[in-house]
């Protein structure tokens, strides 16, 4: 973890400075109010991550949600939420989920969002959602070639040169989310 004490007001400005996957999850519930379980705890812990202290993520999510009453949300989702920061059940703390577990896990079906772009997602969902983030057409080019030879944490860590601006040399190829995260955002390290 770190320093961070991150408001749930404060979360729709960050997207700009996390990894692609997150960006999708933000995305995708943004849009449809919802995501299923294995996107909310890819997102969820990732912000857990960067510092959303346990009150605020319940803020976010209900804020989120908002197409259920305060009821189905408090029935369905509060409890898993409080579980994933070690409130509840076993009392695990739970850990934000690494690149290899992401890449390597479960792959996203139809109707899901959770995974890496760049191993899950087809080439041509892959260029859009980069040109989306504003990155030039010749390095959207070098990015799906990495991730076409199933170099997907380079391709990831090629996209945080790009967007951040900062030299490779300065930076380390990311095995995680979050350190992508800790790297891309200035007020970080
Ligand atoms: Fe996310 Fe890791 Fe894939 Fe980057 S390489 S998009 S951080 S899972």
């Amino acid at each position: 973890s770190n320093g961070n004490d991150i408001k749930y007001q404060e979360i729709p400005g960050l997207v700009r400075y996390f990894p692609l996957c997150m960006k999708n999850l933000h995305e995708h519930l943004t849009f449809d109010n919802h995501l299923r379980h294995g996107g909310r705890m890819q997102y969820g812990l990732f912000l857990k991550g960067i510092g959303v202290s346990m009150d605020e993520s319940l803020k976010f999510w209900r804020k989120m949600f908002n197409k259920m009453t305060d009821d189905q949300f408090q029935k369905g989702y509060a409890y898993n939420i409080r579980h994933s920061y070690g409130k509840e059940g076993k009392r695990t703390n739970y850990s934000p989920y690494s690149c290899s577990k992401i890449i390597m896990g479960n792959a996203p079906s139809t109707g899901d969002h959770h995974g890496c772009p760049f191993r899950h997602a087809s080439l041509d969902t892959l260029t859009k959602m980069l040109r989306k983030s504003n990155i030039k057409e010749n390095h959207v080019t070098e990015i799906c070639n990495y991730a076409k030879e199933h170099h997907y944490q380079l391709a990831c860590t090629k996209m945080l040169e790009y967007v951040s601006g900062i030299n490779n040399e300065y930076l380390e190829n990311i095995n995680h989310p979050n350190r992508y995260f800790d790297q891309c955002y200035p007020n970080s390290e």
